[in-house]
């Protein structure tokens, strides 16, 4: 038997929040070319960067900044004086084109240009740093190789130019399964629920509590569950504050099926390839000629990190360009880097020393 599962209550007071020790944000909505609203949110911490902050598919740039977690990574590098930019590109939960079916060509060929040339525009710097996670790293290795200019180094989280997913969660997940999903009328998953759900939305997760995924990391948290069944168990619950964990629904929303698709056909695949799988991105490895650190959760149940830095023999690449992955005995997933505080410790430093650290082309 399993407990009713408890849902965020829409009618409650607001939550108090902890003021964030970052200076006052500027904010710059843009266009791309083909007319989507997206949102730029700058902490200008210091004169170091601009470092672009990409997050990932159902989300927002909320999961950089966070205030449930001593230090989030904006705070951090605002400490740490650099010129912060938030991105959030067409799949953010935060802009209304999150329930656009939008493929990863066109966060790569359309938001990542508009969006490196505004922080250029409005910097009047020659190039920017990233950090890029999940679908937000997805995307901007394609936008790389689709030849992305005025970048000169990644730190990129989690995945990359090759994707190779669990076995299990190849099976069970939203991420894995979108044409079934869509041959029954699904057009997008969405992680955020409330008291206020319609029966569609009861039925929806009454079935979730039947999903044999993560027994043992159960719990009664609605959203939890969604987000298992969306993408696979991202975090261990011993990792996550109970603060963190009480208020996913702020950080976890809608994610469109065409995206989840590409996905699938990337996973299929084994490396990038456009939505309607042409072979357009590797092609062009010689584009990735910057410094790239990757991360990897050693224990990441969406994507294995054993091909994370696969490309780089390809591309040139050398002993620094390898995968760094969490102790595979800290007992750490660390697909959400951001939501682990015991990780933030280990993590935070290697972003620091191992990216801005290395000499600059610019
Ligand atoms: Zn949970």
């Amino acid at each position: 038997m399993f407990a009713r599962a408890s849902v965020f209550n829409a009618d409650a007071p607001p939550r108090s929040k902890r003021p964030l020790r970052v200076g006052a944000p500027q904010v710059a909505f843009f266009k791309t070319i083909d007319g989507v609203g997206l949102r730029l949110t700058r902490y200008q911490g210091g004169t170091k960067g601009p470092v672009v902050l990409s997050h990932g598919l159902g989300v927002s740039s909320l999961i950089f900044s966070m205030d449930t977690i001593e230090t989030n990574l904006l705070e951090y590098l605002f400490a740490q004086g650099y010129d912060v930019w938030l991105l959030d590109y067409r799949s953010s939960i935060a802009l209304p084109a999150a329930t656009l079916q939008s493929s990863g060509d066109d966060v790569a060929s359309k938001d990542y240009p508009a969006a490196v040339s505004k922080v250029l525009e409005l910097t009047g710097a020659k190039s920017v740093q990233t950090v890029v996670h999940c679908w937000g790293s997805t995307t901007f290795f394609m936008a790389m190789l689709a030849g992305l200019e005025g970048v000169r180094s990644v730190v990129a989280s989690q995945i990359a130019t090759q994707i190779r997913a669990p076995f299990a969660t190849h099976i069970k997940t939203g991420l894995h399964v979108p044409s079934f999903l869509k041959a029954v009328g699904v057009e997008s998953l969405n992680a955020y629920v409330n008291n206020h759900e319609g029966l569609l939305g009861k039925i929806y997760d009454g079935a979730l509590k039947l999903y044999p995924i993560e027994l043992k990391n159960r719990c009664t948290n609605a959203t939890c569950h969604r987000i298992t069944f969306m993408y696979a168990p991202l975090y261990e619950h011993a990792n996550l504050n109970e603060a963190t964990h009480d208020n996913l629904h702020e950080m976890f929303g809608v994610a469109n099926m065409k995206s989840f698709e590409h996905l699938q056909l990337l996973t299929n695949t084994g490396h990038l390839v456009d939505f309607d799988g042409h072979d357009v991105y590797l092609p062009h490895l010689d584009r990735l000629a910057i410094p790239i650190t990757f991360i990897h959760g050693a224990q990441n149940e969406c994507f294995l990190p054993e091909r994370h830095g696969d490309h780089d023999e390809r591309s040139g690449g050398s002993e620094r360009d390898q995968p760094l992955q969490t102790p595979r005995d800290s007992g750490l997933r660390a697909h959400r880097l951001h939501l682990r505080e015991e990780c933030g410790e280990r993590c935070l430093p290697l972003l620091y020393w191992s990216t801005w650290r290395q000499p600059s082309r610019s």
